[in-house]
């Protein structure tokens, strides 16, 4: 099989390319490094430098192709505060060009989508019929915005032009190769405990989140592609093991045994005034297991262990 992984050189599209690559398919990553980095990709992978804003660059990408994996976007809490003007285009715009190319050929794709789009007030078990409570003076929210119109557009060409899409709702995956200049909880622990510097817990630490282990998440987003009962729905992605940040920050300290302690900081000293961060988190995995089987196999400290255990973090 050819596979086209945008955002293959970032962090979960270099894993999806290595898993490619390691079952015997042929894996394109087509990705303009503004946040990935070709070092990422493992021996034998191809990658086409460029925007998924270029039409004529995504058509080249497509020719051939079997199937598309759609995971460039503009990432990280960090990232897209900075920079609201390229998340819009990049996700909007982007998403955009990809769609239409995918919609013309007829080809299977699996969208990249994230839990930000349940809103920062959403709190708890998270079902993919839950409604959006997106607030559009959030901090973070053009990413969540520009993420959840990325996925009406999908769902629009899914009825209208019988586009075979499915849309990989993440939540908070971890793992080898995330870099820590974004934003990312784990990545940024495992920095600091590795430098000696107290970790930054943001607010109280007793938000809730679940983090899945990147192998897991690629396996999840492979088993979507190859089930058609999947085209045209909305699934998430992610782990039912719940932990509050505090204790996050206490495993990374003693998986590391660094001394190192942690600090409180508060969230407008981060991310400034009227940042609103989700106190809890967690995926309704029903749909995805009905629909693939699918069962995580490795839990979080197996997770925490490969993050401390890996050199070079480059990637988002
Ligand atoms: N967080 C933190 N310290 C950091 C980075 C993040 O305490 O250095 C907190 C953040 O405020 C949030 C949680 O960890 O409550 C997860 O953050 P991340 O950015 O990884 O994911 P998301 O906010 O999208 O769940």
């Amino acid at each position: 099989m050819r596979v086209v992984v945008t955002g293959g050189a970032g962090f979960l599209g270099s894993h999806l390319v290595a898993r490619l690559l390691a079952e015997g398919h042929d894996a394109l990553a087509l990705d303009d490094l503004s946040t990935g980095s070709a070092q990422n990709l493992p021996r034998g992978a191809r990658l086409l430098v460029g925007d998924v804003r270029d039409a004529a660059l995504v058509a080249r990408a497509l020719e051939g192709a079997d199937l598309l994996l759609h995971f460039a976007a503009a990432v990280g809490p960090g990232l897209v505060a900075r920079d609201p003007s390229g998340t819009r285009s990049r996700n909007v715009e982007g998403a955009a060009r990809v769609l239409e190319a995918a919609a013309e050929r007829g080809l299977r794709l699996v969208v990249a989508s994230t839990s930000e789009v349940y809103g920062p007030s959403a709190d708890g078990v998270l079902s993919e019929e839950r409604p959006s409570e997106l607030l559009t003076s959030a901090r973070r929210d053009v990413y969540a915005l520009s993420k959840a119109a990325g996925e009406a557009y999908a769902l629009a060409l899914a009825r209208t032009r019988l586009l075979p899409v499915t849309i990989a709702r993440c939540f908070n995956v971890v793992g080898p190769r995330q870099s820590e200049r974004y934003g990312m909880v784990l990545a940024r622990f495992a920095a600091a405990a590795r430098a000696g510097r107290p970790l930054s817990v943001y607010g109280d630490g007793l938000q809730r989140r679940c983090f899945l282990h990147v192998e897991d998440a690629v396996d999840a987003v492979l088993r979507l592609a190859r089930a058609p009962a999947s085209e045209g729905l909305v699934v998430n992605v992610g782990s039912d093991e719940e932990v509050t940040i505090l204790e996050l920050a206490r495993r990374v300290l003693a998986a590391s045994g660094s001394d190192a302690g942690l600090e409180h900081v508060p969230f407008e000293r981060v991310y400034g005034e009227g940042f609103v961060d989700p106190r809890r988190r967690r995926p309704d995995l029903g749909r995805l297991r009905s629909l693939t089987g699918w069962q995580p196999t490795r839990s979080l400290d197996v997770a925490i262990q490969a993050v401390m255990a890996e050199g070079v973090r480059s990637a988002v």
